[in-house]
């Protein structure tokens, strides 16, 4: 079975045009296809495009982010969270693993604080302009280690 490593660019632009992400200048994204690195809507199209042709890729919320999950929505006692200062809008980590979910402050109310799990792009259509800048066979470590290597994608210590 042979996989493939792809470099890609790419700006990210929501239903009414406004950017919500873009690739860094001159740090294209590398990942190995098939590693759920990226989502699967942006995966697949990515596999059989030209190089160094800009496209336009559109994804639904479904093969993205998935949709918004009320139940992913909770409101904690304040004191359960090890931190001196909240306010609405921070981000936590709720794990060591550097892939844990992030959740979000929405509310802050008197010693109770809500804390929404959900992915911040779930529930949107997403409108990608990308571009392939290369393409190669992974290497039998990348497939081994499950994550693309080298500049974009994954260095080890
Ligand atoms: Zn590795």
């Amino acid at each position: 079975m042979s996989s493939q490593v792809i470099s890609f660019s790419y700006m990210l632009r929501d239903r009414h045009g406004e950017i919500l992400d873009t690739s860094p200048e001159d740090a294209p994204v590398t990942f190995l296809v098939g590693s759920g690195a990226i989502i699967e809507g942006l995966e697949s199209p990515l596999v059989g495009m030209p190089l160094h042709e800009k496209q336009e890729v559109i994804v639904e919320a479904k093969r993205a982010y998935g949709f918004r999950d009320e139940k992913m929505i909770q409101t904690i006692e304040r004191k359960l969270l090890p931190v001196d200062e909240l306010k609405v809008g921070d981000q936590f980590q709720t794990g060591e693993d550097h892939h844990a979910p992030i959740v979000r402050v929405i509310a802050v109310e008197d010693d109770m604080v809500t804390l929404d799990a959900n992915h911040p792009l779930a529930g949107q259509d997403l409108f990608f302009e990308a571009e392939v800048l290369s393409r190669r066979e992974a290497t039998s470590s990348e497939i081994e280690h499950g994550h693309a290597h080298g500049p974009g994608g994954h260095h080890h210590e």
